[in-house]
């Protein structure tokens, strides 16, 4: 059995030093806002080159108090991609403003940044561009429509950290860079976890307090605030991977590049880098037609697969009954119907990669 991911080969890999981090923990007893944590915000901010980073529960969290620290509430718009994990847009409303859903580019999945303009309106408070599947956002023409039409841009990194556009690492040019360290991610912890990276003194200092029930002194509560913070836990196992996340990253681009040479079909679509972004392949994406005959032959020789998201969000029930006349976006359900993640992660090996290119290959 080959899975999507295989956590047990990168526990065991680093064992001896987790066991470690998690035992320290748990003879400090410091379990909440402790030096781990500290610690982890410090060196996350060093690795994006920015002043602040604050650690929350999770990714979902992330975009939550990003939100809300810049301000977005009932009556505001926020652009965003349709094709992305529900949680981006998902907090829009949470928060009491509308999605406005922008189509993607085909060639990386990603917002097109040419289709933004036509969608900004009076109410426009924000963009949210998502670096999917490792996959870097096209930044600059982001921040040049958002400059122009004085918008927040809070950037959903849950799938890229150490993917880098420019050379400089996403996450880093946005308002706010928003972060999960769910176990799956490419980098991942042991339960839930997210990050919040900012340049910004006053979005740091809203969201330290958002975390914290809206309080900056201890019983004194400036704000309706949340409980949501990143444990002494968590922080230490991240602490530990952290320092191998370029290494980790590095593996998967292997990774990705046997694939491309090893599966050889005219009618199946690979993933593309552009010029200028470094790809980190959370996910390995393919898209072609018949996708239904590769995931079947794939399941008969028990290698697994996924796709990675069969509905885009403009057509999810849980926004179509707040927002029934959803204009079509042809290029978003297009990919809908024909990708096709495959197993990915820094551990898999050469000879599993050529057994998966062959079943893709034979799929007809
Ligand atoms: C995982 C994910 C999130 C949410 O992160 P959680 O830690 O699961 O809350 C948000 N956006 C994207 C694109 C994700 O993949």
């Amino acid at each position: 059995m080959i899975p999507m991911v295989d956590l047990k080969r990168q526990y065991q890999s680093l064992k001896t030093e987790i066991d470690e981090a998690v035992a320290d923990v748990l003879a400090q007893t410091q379990f909440i806002l402790g030096p781990n944590v500290s610690a982890l915000e410090k060196d996350v901010a060093a690795y994006h080159g920015l002043p602040h980073a604050i650690g929350v529960a999770n990714g979902t969290d992330a975009l939550l108090l990003a939100l809300r620290a810049c301000g977005v509430g009932p009556g505001d718009e926020v652009i965003t991609t349709p094709f992305t994990f529900i949680a981006t847009a998902e907090v829009v409303a949470l928060v009491g403003a509308r999605p406005v859903f922008v189509d993607i580019h085909p060639g990386n999945f990603n917002i097109d940044p040419a289709k933004i303009e036509a969608a900004v309106t009076p109410k426009t408070r924000a963009i949210i561009p998502v670096h999917l599947f490792g996959h870097p956002a096209d930044v600059n023409p982001i921040l040049d429509i958002a400059r122009r039409h004085s918008l927040r841009v809070i950037e959903d990194c849950a799938q890229a950290f150490g993917a880098t556009y420019s050379g400089k690492p996403v996450g880093a040019f946005g308002d706010a860079g928003c972060f999960s360290f769910f176990p799956s991610k490419n980098l991942g912890c042991y339960g839930d976890g997210g990050m919040i990276v900012t340049a910004a003194d006053d979005i740091a200092e809203k969201v330290r307090m958002l975390r914290n029930h809206g309080s900056r002194e201890r019983y004194y509560h400036a704000d309706v605030g949340y409980n949501s913070r990143l444990d002494e836990i968590q922080a230490a196992i991240l602490r530990v991977k952290l320092k191998r996340i370029d290494a980790m990253n590095e593996a998967r681009r292997q990774n990705a590049q046997r694939y491309r040479q090893a599966i050889r079909r005219d009618d199946v679509i690979a993933p593309s880098e552009i010029p200028g972004c470094r790809h980190v392949y959370h996910q390995y994406t393919l898209r072609m037609r018949n996708r239904q005959k590769a995931a079947d032959a794939l399941t008969q020789a028990g290698i697994a697969s996924a796709v990675y998201y069969p509905v885009p969000l403009h057509r999810q029930e849980a926004f179509l009954k707040l927002y029934p006349a959803s204009p079509a976006l042809a290029i978003s359900e297009t990919c809908a119907q024909e990708v096709l993640s495959l197993p990915m992660f820094p551990e898999l090996t050469p000879d599993e990669i050529g057994r998966i290119a062959d079943v893709i290959n034979h799929a007809g």
